[in-house]
């Protein structure tokens, strides 16, 4: 067989840029900046290398489990001065947060003019936006200064659209002018200016995306993103004891385990990067000698996992709707008008498994909120099924891996794994792309499926 490979437009693509080949952008979570012994580890791990240039902070972090992130209280904060209430007490809060971090570190160095600003603005009702990002701004302008480094406001250099989306072009220019004269700089993550003029952040976890998006801008040759646990695991420890970690992986690869809940990096920070095929290196603060993760170009052959999969995740919280009509295959647009009126009412669809008399839709309970009874109408009234059933509590389960599509007998095992378990895979989809397999289980066999896949991949390989 003869398969053409067209990316796109059918032009093989390139990566446009030439990377500077030392350069590495360095983006620390809020874990790595909690207090000041956490924020002296950052400053050791970006010293140690002088080619680490531009740093990108996150808020501080929570201290220990039960405590409250900076930008938590902020947008506590911020709530109380909307609706008109006494705020002081949060704000003084926050303020202390900062100055523990600064008289741990033992500088000489004050906030109190930046703290002073804040609260007006709050008073003026600069939103809920503007006040989240003040935990960057304050993080990044105590770490530029413990550095010796100078500060860049992200407001300055990290611009969106009118439609909330990034504006790209702006943003690079502004962020290559702007870094051009600055050997090392201190940018803070997660927030940048709206097309109103007002400060915008990302979604939660977005300094994430704000270090991705200077990496691409100034042609990085790595992009360290720095947090408390040593890289991706190749299944959830909460699910599976002390599960290996993945040493490398691609970005892809990493889209397909993000979107199945595998949660160390946010989701979008792999686009800017990916662009300029730029890798990630996922480290630990606390075990820096570690190697973590890396996550590279889809295009990277070596390194492929030794045990075939490179990892495993699942959701639970979906439904089927099954539908059955008698010679639905030649009843053309039966699978359009379906996925018409779910389209319709916003629903977006996950899988899609289907024979010749019958299909099913696979749908996250969250987007549906409990609305079936009216979803089912409409269906029946567009495409008149003979039978038509709703099956609750399904679980999905990604089994990923590159190294797949090359592996002879892969579904096999994983199959075997199941019925071994005495699990019923209640559907199963393989990717065109042969990186990814998932199947449905109920969700009372979720974690169980998972721990027998990862023993006949992981365990039985290393016995
Ligand atoms: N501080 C923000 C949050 O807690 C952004 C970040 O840490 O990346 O979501």
């Amino acid at each position: 067989m003869v398969i053409k490979k067209l990316k796109g437009d059918g032009r093989v693509r390139k990566h446009s840029c030439v990377k500077n080949m030392s350069l590495k952008v360095v983006k620390f979570g809020g874990s790595s900046l909690a207090d000041a012994g956490q924020m002296k580890k950052a400053a050791d791990i970006i010293k140690a290398d002088p080619n680490r240039r531009y740093v990108v902070p996150s808020a501080p972090g929570k201290r220990f489990s039960e405590d409250t992130k900076v930008t938590d209280l902020l947008y506590k904060c911020y709530e109380l001065a909307d609706k008109g209430e006494n705020f002081s007490d949060v704000l003084s809060e926050i303020h202390s947060r900062y100055r523990e971090i600064i008289s741990g570190l033992e500088m000489d160095f004050s906030i109190d003019e930046d703290i002073k600003t804040i609260e007006e603005n709050f008073k003026k009702r600069f939103g809920s936006n503007y006040a989240a990002s003040r935990g960057e701004y304050l993080n990044g302008k105590v770490l530029a200064a413990y550095l010796g480094f100078p500060f860049v406001d992200a407001a300055d250099v990290i611009f969106f659209c009118a439609d909330g989306s990034l504006n790209k072009e702006k943003t690079a220019e502004a962020l290559r002018n702007t870094l051009a004269d600055k050997e090392y700089a201190v940018i803070p993550g997660f927030y940048g200016c709206g097309a109103d003029g007002y400060v915008k952040t990302f979604s939660r976890g977005g300094s994430d995306v704000t270090g991705s998006i200077v990496a691409g801008a100034v042609k990085a040759s790595l992009y360290e993103n720095w947090t408390d646990v040593s890289g991706f695991l190749v299944a959830d420890p909460r699910i599976v004891k002390d599960p290996e970690s993945i040493k490398t992986i691609t970005y892809t690869e990493l889209r397909e385990l993000s979107y199945m809940g595998a949660s160390v990096l946010h989701e979008d920070a792999i686009f800017p990067v990916r662009s300029a095929g730029i890798p990630i290196n996922i480290k630990n603060t606390n075990d820096p000698s570690a190697p973590g993760t890396m996550i590279v170009p889809d295009s990277h052959e070596e390194e492929i996992s030794a045990y075939t999969i490179t990892g495993i995740a699942g959701k639970k919280n979906f439904s089927a709707i099954n539908l059955h009509k008698d010679m639905m295959n030649s009843q053309i647009g039966f699978c359009r008008d379906v996925l018409d009126v779910l389209a319709e009412n916003g629903i977006c669809i996950e899988h899609m498994p289907s024979s010749i008399d019958s299909m099913t839709v696979i749908i996250d309970n969250a987007h549906i909120k409990g609305n079936y009874d009216e979803i089912l109408t409409q269906i029946r009234k567009r495409v008149n099924p003979d039978d038509m059933y709703v099956e609750d509590g399904i679980a999905l389960v990604a089994v990923v891996g590159r190294g797949m599509c090359r592996t002879r007998g892969v579904a096999a095992r994983i199959f075997a794994a199941l019925a071994h378990a005495r699990i019923n895979a209640k559907m199963i989809d393989q990717g065109s792309s042969e990186l990814n397999v998932i199947i449905g289980v109920n969700e009372e066999d979720f974690e169980q499926a998972i721990r027998c896949i990862y023993d006949i991949f992981v365990t039985a390989a290393k016995d």
